[in-house]
Order: C-alpha cells, then sequence, then structure tokens
C-alpha cells in the first residue's frame, strides 16, 4: 500500500515498525548480558547413520534461557547477535563448550557446531577454532563445522579462504540447510565438503509425496556423491521419512525420531545404551 501511494513508509506502519525496533533493542541488551549470567547452554541432537543405526555424531544446538523472557529461540536470537557484534563472543562459547563436551566421547563421535557467515568472517575465527581445540584436546578430526550458503552471499573470496584453512587443520565441513538459499553450485567445486545437509522442507515434501522433493532429494545425492560428499537428511521425524530418505540415498539422518536437542548428560548416556534404528 505504501508503494502504490509512492511516498515511501505509510504512517500507519510506524507503531509496529517501531514496537519490533523496540523489541530488538531489548533482546539486544538482554543478549549481551546473557554470557556472563550463564542463561546459555548448549544441546546435543544425535545424528545417525542410515545404514548402520549407530551414533556417528551429534549438532551443539545453542539455547537462551532469559528469567523474563523464558526460552528464546536461536532461529530469532542469532540475527541480533550477528547485528550487536555478539556473535563472536557467544559462537566461541558455543564452540569452546562443544568441544570440551566432546573430547569426552567415544572418539569415532564428531560434533558438529554452527557458524554464521558473521562469524566466519570474524578476523578471528580460525584462531579460536585452533584454540577452542588445543584446550580441549578434540582432535581436528571430531568437530564439524556447519555453514550455509549464506556465506557466500558476503564475500565470497574471504569465505574460501577461511575454508580452506579450517580443512587444512582437518576439520569436517558440512553445508547446512542445502537447497534453501541462493548460492551457485559453482561452491561446490571451490570448496570440498564433508556433508551435504538437505534441509528439513524437502523431507516432510518427499513424505508427503510430492514427487518434486523426492526428486530433490535425489538428485542431491547423486551431485553429493559424485563430488565425494556425504548426505545427511534433515528433521526426519517418523519411521516412514526415515525409511523413505534412506531409500532415497541419504548416508546420515538427524531429527526428532532418533532425538531432540538434549542436554550433554543426556547425550553422554546414549553411549552406554546405544541408540538403534527400529528394523
Ligand atoms: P539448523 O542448524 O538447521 O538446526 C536444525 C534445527 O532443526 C534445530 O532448531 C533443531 O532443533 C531442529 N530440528 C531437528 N530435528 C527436527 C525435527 O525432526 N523436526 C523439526 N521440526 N525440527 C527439528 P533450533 O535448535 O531451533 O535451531 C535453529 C537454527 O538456529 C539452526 O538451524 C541454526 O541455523 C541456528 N543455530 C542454532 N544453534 C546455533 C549456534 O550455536 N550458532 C549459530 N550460528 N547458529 C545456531
Ligand atoms: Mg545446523
Ligand atoms: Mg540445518
Ligand atoms: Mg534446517
Amino acid at each position: 500500500r505504501a508503494k502504490a501511494e509512492g511516498g515511501g513508509v505509510h504512517c500507519a506502519y510506524e507503531p509496529q515498525l517501531h514496537a519490533e525496533a523496540e523489541e530488538r533493542r531489548l533482546l539486544e541488551l538482554a543478549l549481551r548480558e546473557a554470557l556472563e549470567k550463564d542463561e546459555l547452554s548448549v544441546l546435543y541432537q544425535p545424528v545417525v547413520d542410515a545404514d548402520e543405526g549407530t551414533i556417528v555424531g551429534f549438532e551443539a544446538l545453542v539455547r537462551w534461557a532469559h528469567p523474563q523472557m523464558g526460552a528464546v529461540s536461536p532461529a530469532k536470537f542469532i540475527p541480533v547477535a550477528e547485528e550487536a557484534r555478539l556473535i563472536a563472543p557467544i559462537g566461541e562459547w558455543v564452540l569452546r563448550t562443544a568441544c570440551h563436551e566432546a573430547a569426552t566421547w567415544p572418539d569415532d563421535v564428531r560434533v558438529a557446531v554452527n557458524v554464521s557467515a558473521e562469524q566466519l568472517a570474524h578476523p578471528s575465527f580460525v584462531t579460536a577454532v585452533v584454540s577452542a581445540l588445543a584446550q580441549s584436546g578434540l582432535p581436528a578430526q571430531r568437530l564439524e563445522l556447519e555453514v550455509t550458503e549464506s556465506v557466500f552471499m558476503r564475500d565470497d573470496t574471504g569465505a574460501l579462504a577461511v575454508l580452506d584453512q579450517l580443512q587444512a587443520l582437518g576439520v569436517h565441513l558440512s553445508l547446512d540447510d542445502f537447497g534453501t538459499g541462493y548460492s551457485s553450485l559453482g561452491y561446490l567445486s571451490r570448496t570440498r565438503f564433508d556433508t551435504i545437509k538437505i534441509d528439513r522442507s524437502f523431507v516432510i515434501g518427499a513424505s508427503k509425496n510430492v514427487q518434486e522433493s523426492k526428486a530433490i532429494i535425489r538428485a542431491v545425492v547423486t551431485l553429493a556423491e559424485s563430488l565425494g560428499m556425504a548426505t545427511t537428511a534433515e528433521g526426519v521425524e517418523t519411521q516412514a521419512e526415515l525409511e523413505l530418505v534412506r531409500t532415497l540415498g541419504c548416508h546420515k539422518v538427524q531429527g526428532y525420531y532418533f532425538g531432540r536437542p538434549m542436554a550433554a548428560a543426556d547425550a553422554a548416556a546414549l553411549f552406554s545404551a546405544p541408540l538403534r534404528v527400529a528394523g
């Protein structure tokens, strides 16, 4: 409407814009104190070998519990942290916490940590990874870093150089939420990702028998295999979805069907009673 009238933003939108800006400002203020007030935590979600049914890793997922606001979703506060230049300290804390925890797991189990574009572009990111590995004693091969296609939108030469440095350390690299961004396939030929994570939206589509979703999963698996990369299907919630993505050739699976993101102690307990895929 505002556009149609040709006069910039219509007044009627102002109160809402104002409320959103105000909410963001409050979130940012609260987030500034979250680390020192010990309000952040990390949960771990199992990643399972699709054929063996064994746990091959866990994805570390940050959580924020604010005393008044309650649980704030990372989908909501990570963008605020990026804009407020808080992502470096928060991301570094998640990385150190996850490496420290993973060092106590069996030595064939990896921990995957999400890295946002803003974080990857931070000049001290590689140093932070080296230091987290050294301090925890976790071998680089057992750390996986998940980035999304958005890292290439910002500054692709910088991102490619940092990914090269990380790979030289021996760290595994995953391309998260594949197929939901705007990147060109060219990036797949320039960075040898170890794993492509197929976004949950395709898994849901395929389970609803949307032919296009199945075709996309099949094509991504073929593409990944020909590039020497593995695939993980994200957001598998049912046995039927598991069977479907397994039939389509996905190598690893992750989702509520195998386990919700859980506290470190519960993750560790799974090693004494290993998780098995039914059937
Ligand atoms: P993501 O990396 O794609 O993580 C997967 C998200 O899907 C997680 O949401 C997870 O809890 C959820 N999920 C897993 N299995 C299922 C399922 O079967 N069904 C459904 N409906 N959802 C499932 P979460 O933890 O809310 O995280 C959302 C996003 O926030 C993540 O997406 C990631 O992009 C970002 N994020 C989370 N932790 C961090 C972090 O430590 N650093 C950074 N930079 N980003 C993070
Ligand atoms: Mg992820
Ligand atoms: Mg993902
Ligand atoms: Mg996703």
